[in-house]
């Protein structure tokens, strides 16, 4: 998915995309979503730039370019970026085993669309 997610902010150039665009086009979660950006802002490939819509204050997306260091997320898994890590494991009430977002990306993984 975050490779997907680069694809579509490269190809968005300086008008970039709002969040909500993003994970329509990305047809996933928010939250998941929301972890590939966070992991790109901290990368420094992508920029919040705020903009009017509609009289409103919106935040859009920007690519700022340089090469992902995706493999050092092991191609997006979601544990390299997930607030709960540190209460997660087995034995804990938060475990890989049943977690939404693990099983969502391995899935991914073995049935690549
Ligand atoms: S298994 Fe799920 S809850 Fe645990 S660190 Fe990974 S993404 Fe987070």
């Amino acid at each position: 998915m975050e490779s997907r997610a680069i694809a579509l902010l490269k190809e968005a150039g300086q008008r970039g995309l709002l969040l909500s665009e993003l994970v329509q086009k990305l047809d996933h979660s928010a939250s998941d979503v929301r972890n590939i950006v966070e992991s790109l802002k901290r990368q420094g490939h992508v920029k919040e730039v705020e903009d009017q819509q509609n009289g409103a204050s919106t935040i859009r997306l920007v690519w700022q370019g340089g090469e992902s260091s995706e493999w050092n997320t092991l191609k997006g898994c979601p544990c390299f970026v997930c607030k709960e890590i540190e209460q997660c494991g087995e034995g804990q009430p938060i475990t890989p085993w049943y977690c939404g977002k693990l099983n969502t990306w391995l899935a991914e993984r073995l049935n690549p669309t």
